[in-house]
């Protein structure tokens, strides 16, 4: 069984209301989910988890501390005490190497990819101060993908398109979303644990501008109808979880204390709805479905 983890960032369960909610204006299939209402039947079979985010710390979830809670199983923000924005601290990057699922995945012999592709020029310029995602990488051990492989076409960018990559300068090609979507359903079926990180959904909760959300709310859907039919579901299971809410409430620009969707595909649905009500359960069911 093959795992494939959608981790797109600040998506929390909103209210049904077009003026705040791009899922409500912008009807979604895929994000046909709404506080308070009953949980749908999502395309491709797909079942919601709706799922706690604050790991009993005051506060609003934030994204560091969230993603290090689903990259590890561990109650992160209890660990510093709070919930930590922006860059893994020192606290959070021991978690990481402590406990990353790709140290698992290490461990037992299997391959684990980040498919986003990161240069070298991210290392250098940052140093210690990585994102979760490629810590969480480093912790197992593999090589990260290069912007050699986005080039040709083995590895993706978070925005799905290379736009941002293209805007700072580097010689990588415009793709669809779709394009990209295959790319990344190809880079599954290789490896044992696959995970792709979506950003521009925190991004635009807080720059607010709802017209734009329409486009990145058509991205995701895209992403997920190309990946869901292009792979094996008797295969593989597809995982989309968020750390936080923003991208679901434009009346606040900050993150929200809702609940996050975790959306699950293929064969490890039930071991899912047993074991996951909180962002830290989700390492462990990835690690059950993968047989760690
Ligand atoms: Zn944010």
């Amino acid at each position: 069984m093959r795992v494939l983890l959608l981790f797109v960032d600040g998506v929390g369960i909103g209210e049904r209301d077009p003026e705040k909610n791009p899922f409500a204006r912008f009807s979604s299939p895929f994000f046909s989910f709404f506080k308070n209402e009953p949980l749908p039947v999502l395309p491709h079979g797909g079942i919601v988890i709706p799922t706690r985010a604050d790991m009993d710390v005051p506060g609003l979830p934030q994204s560091a501390s969230g993603q290090t809670a689903i990259f590890t199983g561990r109650n992160a923000a209890q660990a510093l005490g709070h919930h930590q924005s922006g860059m893994p601290t020192p606290t959070l990057r021991k978690l990481l190497d402590e406990s990353s699922l790709f140290k698992s995945v290490r461990a037992r012999g299997k391959i684990g990819v980040f498919a986003n592709a990161l240069s070298q020029h991210y290392f250098d310029n940052r140093g210690e101060k990585i994102s979760a995602t490629a810590r969480a990488l480093m912790a197992g051990g593999f090589p990260w993908l290069t912007m050699e492989d986005l080039r040709e076409g083995r590895a993706v960018s978070h925005d799905l398109t290379n736009e941002f990559l293209r805007q700072m300068k580097f010689d990588v090609p415009l793709r669809t979303p779709a394009e990209s979507a295959k790319i990344l359903a190809a880079i599954c079926q290789r490896a044992d644990f696959t995970l792709f990180e979506f950003i521009l959904t925190d991004m635009f909760g807080h720059n607010q501008e709802m017209p734009l959300a329409e486009a990145i709310v058509c991205r995701l859907e895209t992403l997920l109808n190309t990946v869901l039919t292009t792979i094996d579901l008797q295969n593989t299971t597809v995982v989309l979880t968020s750390d936080h809410g923003n991208f679901e409430d434009f009346s606040v620009k900050t993150h929200t204390h809702n609940l996050v969707p975790t959306c699950v595909w293929g064969a490890g649905q039930n071991i899912f709805l047993e074991r996951v009500k909180r962002l830290e359960d989700i390492a462990g069911s990835i690690a059950a479905v993968l047989q760690l």
